[in-house]
């Protein structure tokens, strides 16, 4: 029996997680916090000591470098694999002690700074399939950072494992590291020209095995309910209220579904997340969700539609709507480009792994690249209960996740 897979993931990853890179929404700078930079610069000095000698970073915090092609192999498609560096704003990351639980056997892990942070299998499905392995949390006060230091420490291990092993065959391959993703600007500045790869995969996703290519199509809507405000003492049959205009149209929504509380899977919602005004005017923000452009269209026209219902006995009332694009279902490109899913599948099934498609019910940096002429479905990278103090990830996953990265090189190259 051949012995398992390791590479230099899970080290690098202990390493890593200590670096704190959380990102920022409030902030205006590019990228959002400069502590990012620290482990962006860093990650830029251990390319070029494994030999990765054009690695660099740009002026907005983008690490970028190249594997050259093994001989023969200059003429296969380039192809790249990215992952980001921040942290998400929601949980520190401030003073990460990672720990690894080896030999994980279904015990209870109590985290030692804060022993109220217990990881459960009973409330973990995903750490039954992990008995024998190494389980790293972190030590309760903190997240862990998986998301995504498991994917930059993959995609590093793998680099080193192809510079030192020249005998594995595999075309050009391109290195992303991004700042900023947790606050949905991860790829604001990334050049998709200078990055010079055809194709791509990130290292974003959690379990074994997972390969995302399908996520939401997203839009925001505004729908602004304009009324007439008199004095309210002399308001009769002249008032017209759009705070009640407004609260009418909320409730009239669908009560058994089509909202983020009554759905899952690939079923769309619509999502009020925000009212605000008065007599005069009232303004109800929302979210449209779905998977297809077409679903989304029909969710647009059911708001505006009972949205004019709702003012059509005041004559004196109107309605504003206004609709924003967010970001659409990289599907769409992807399905144009069946080669990327297929070396993917390829891979997997190579090194063991029965590949699952699932989709993301939020958008991802790789449907905002695929949309950019970079296709990029997105791989599993071990990470658990992310921007979570009970976040986990496994070593054996991690290598799992390597493998499958020079699979995918290998892959396209033959
Ligand atoms: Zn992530």
């Amino acid at each position: 029996m051949t012995p398992p897979f390791t590479s230099s993931a899970s080290s690098r990853f202990l390493r890593y997680v200590t670096f704190d890179t959380q990102s920022d929404e409030q902030s205006e700078s590019y990228p959002s916090t400069a502590k990012q930079l620290v482990l962006l610069n860093q990650l830029v000095g251990e390319l070029k000591d494994m030999g990765v000698s054009d690695a660099s970073i740009d002026q907005y915090g983008y690490v970028m470098a190249t594997i050259p092609p093994t001989p023969g192999k200059e003429q296969v498609p380039v192809i790249g694999f990215i992952a980001h560096v921040d942290t998400s704003p929601e949980v520190s990351g401030a003073g990460v002690t990672p720990i690894v639980h080896r030999n994980y056997d279904g015990r209870d892990l109590v985290l030692p700074d804060d022993p109220s942070m217990v990881l459960r299998e009973a409330d973990n499905p995903e750490l039954a399939e992990q008995h024998g392995n190494d389980i790293i949390t972190a030590s309760g006060l903190t997240l862990l950072g998986s998301d995504d230091k498991s994917g930059v420490a993959e995609i590093m291990a793998a680099a080193e494992y192809l510079m030192s092993h020249p005998e594995v065959p595999h075309g050009p391959v391109k290195i992303g590291f991004t700042p900023d993703e947790e606050v949905g600007r991860g790829t604001q500045y990334f050049d998709v020209a200078r990055f010079g790869a055809r194709f791509a995969y990130t290292l974003d996703g959690p379990v074994r095995g997972e390969v995302e290519i399908e996520n939401f199509s997203a839009d925001a809507m505004t729908i602004t309910f304009k009324g007439f405000n008199a004095h309210p003492g002399y308001a009769k049959g002249r008032m017209i209220s759009a705070l009640k205009l407004a609260s009418e149209f909320v409730h009239r929504l669908p009560h058994h579904g089509l909202s983020p509380e009554t759905t899952d899977g690939y079923e769309g919602y619509v999502h009020p997340h925000t009212i605000n005004g008065g007599v005069e005017r009232a303004v109800v923000k929302l979210l449209l969700r779905d998977f297809t452009s077409k679903g989304l269209d029909e969710k647009a026209r059911m708001l505006t539609s009972l949205a004019e219902e709702v003012v059509r006995p005041y004559p004196a009332a109107s309605i504003d709507i206004e609709r924003r694009e967010s970001y659409r279902n990289m599907k769409e490109v992807l399905d144009r480009h069946p080669e990327v899913i297929q070396h993917a599948k390829a891979a997997m099934t190579a090194v063991g792994l029965k590949p699952q498609f699932r989709q993301i019910r939020g958008g991802t940096d790789g449907a905002r690249l695929s949309f950019m002429g970079l296709p990029t479905p997105n791989l599993f990278a071990g990470e658990h209960n992310i921007h979570s103090r009970l976040e986990w990830t496994s070593v054996q996953d991690m290598d799992k996740a390597v493998e499958v990265i020079i699979a995918i090189c290998r892959s396209w190259s033959e």
